[in-house]
């Protein structure tokens, strides 16, 4: 039975009279007759309202670790309504979820809470100029970190001519002042000599670095091991704060995160997304001497921070990731599903290769994986452009955009990668038989 969408393209005309592009994240809109709304979603399964089941990789863009709806966070949150909500007052909740954090993340060593990536990274930003006193910052071509304006800025790749020189950086948004830029330097991942160039000439004026080591907005391009420690000590000498944002790898990669897995600590770093298992809570952490400028001459906090809900599932999310086997099921669940991809691709002879966290997985139609975003733009990224839409006719939500990798979460199960591996394989099918034939047109 091929997918309806009758429902939701009705609704999308009448959400639209409401809501710009009738959604509520300029993300969520895939088009006027492919906009899907939401009926409900279970551990790693969704259904829109027509019906329709898919197996979903977006999990939200990554909040959910265990699956959606999990009854173990879902209970606790239900104790955490009894609570009340929120008091301008604070609770002891917190205490014992910084402390877990603290456990898990060595360099967190003090925590405050925010509600959203965005909130915890403009926090970072704020307490690196203050401890610094300068106010410039860098960051890294592909990385994303949320929607306030001073990080509201990329490198678009489609036009990007090499012999050129350098991508252009240009603001992701109108309405950004673009005096925000002369504060902004933009480096490529994984080229450390690039990197002290900057902080050589601007140093005196650069209070941060700000990287997300695995691009998890950038098909999960990985920083090495070997780049990240040269950064680590490039910003030592240069008496900048290295921030990193583990909005998405934070409690997912491993229990301690991107820092962990390449064992190194950051000055500050972010978390968001899987802290609470998609109740909305977030974090900036780090270096106590750093941290306790927040109170003395640093502003934080917000109406909304550490809603009892929110906390009561970040207490149990994060119980269950430290002290089960949560994360090695999610990661050995991407590695059956790559190499189930995997030779699916290769019996078709088409060159593929993925990155390295198989539980934020990126997939490649190149033989390579990129190393850094100038790389990505060399690969055949309309492959896959064109295998999504067969993807989601089929019932497999993955993100349209290529940039974004694959989630996985602890209920993904032996059902949901049968099924997937099926309906995979018949995409890729249809997309090589609708690509010849386009072919042939064109050639005709
Ligand atoms: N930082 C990173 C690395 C992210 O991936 C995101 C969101 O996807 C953010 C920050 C912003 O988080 P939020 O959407 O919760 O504001």
């Amino acid at each position: 039975m091929p997918r309806s969408l009758t429902r939701s393209n009705q609704h999308f005309k009448k959400a639209v009279t409401k809501l710009p592009l009738g959604v509520s994240s300029n993300f969520r809109y895939w088009g006027d007759d492919r906009t899907i709304y939401v009926d409900h979603a279970k551990g790693g399964r969704i259904w829109d309202i027509d019906g329709n089941e898919y197996i979903d990789y977006r999990l939200g863009y990554g909040p959910y670790i265990l699956g959606y709806a999990d009854p173990r966070v879902d209970e606790a949150a239900r104790a955490g309504m009894e609570v009340g909500g929120v008091f301008a007052l604070a609770t002891e909740a917190e205490y014992t979820v910084a402390e877990r954090i603290s456990k898990m993340v060595p360099a967190a060593e003090l925590v405050r809470f925010s509600n959203s990536g965005t909130e915890a990274v403009m926090a970072a930003l704020r307490l690196a100029r203050a401890w610094t006193g300068k106010d410039s910052y860098v960051m890294v071509e592909g990385g994303y970190h949320g929607i306030f304006d001073a990080v509201l800025w990329g490198t678009p790749m489609e036009n990007w001519n090499p012999s050129k020189g350098d991508p252009e950086v240009t603001a992701d948004s109108e309405g950004v002042p673009l005096s925000l830029k002369s504060m902004l330097h933009m480096v490529p991942l994984n080229d450390a000599n690039r990197l002290e160039d900057v902080l050589r000439k601007h140093g005196d004026t650069i209070g941060a670095y700000l990287i997300e080591p695995i691009m998890g907005n950038c098909c999960s391009i990985s920083a090495t091991r070997e780049y990240l420690h040269d950064a680590r000590a490039l910003c030592e000498k240069y008496d900048v704060l290295m921030i990193v944002d583990e909005v998405k790898t934070g409690f997912r990669v491993a229990r301690g995160g991107v820092q962990e897995l390449m064992d190194f600590k950051a000055d500050l770093c972010t978390f968001a997304k899987a802290l609470a298992n998609g109740y909305p809570l977030a974090a900036v952490a780090g270096r106590e001497d750093i941290m306790r400028r927040i109170g003395d001459d640093v502003v934080h906090g917000g109406t909304f921070t550490c809603h009892s809900v929110a906390l009561a599932a970040a207490e149990k999310t994060l119980e269950i990731l430290d002290e089960t086997q949560a994360l090695e099921s999610v990661a050995s669940y991407g590695r059956d599903l790559q190499r189930g991809i995997g030779a699916i691709l290769s019996a078709r002879n088409i060159p593929h290769s993925f990155v390295v966290h198989p539980s934020m997985g990126g997939l490649f139609f190149s033989n390579e994986p990129p190393t850094n975003y100038r790389d990505w733009a060399k690969t055949d990224y309309t492959f896959y452009e064109a295998l999504a839409p067969e993807l989601h006719d089929l019932g497999v939500l993955v993100e349209p955009d290529s940039r974004e990798p694959w989630f996985l979460c602890e209920a993904h199960d032996s059902a949901c990668l049968t099924d997937t591996l099926d309906r995979f394989a018949r995409a890729v099918d249809t997309t090589i038989s609708q690509s010849s034939g386009a072919a042939a047109r064109g050639a005709g």
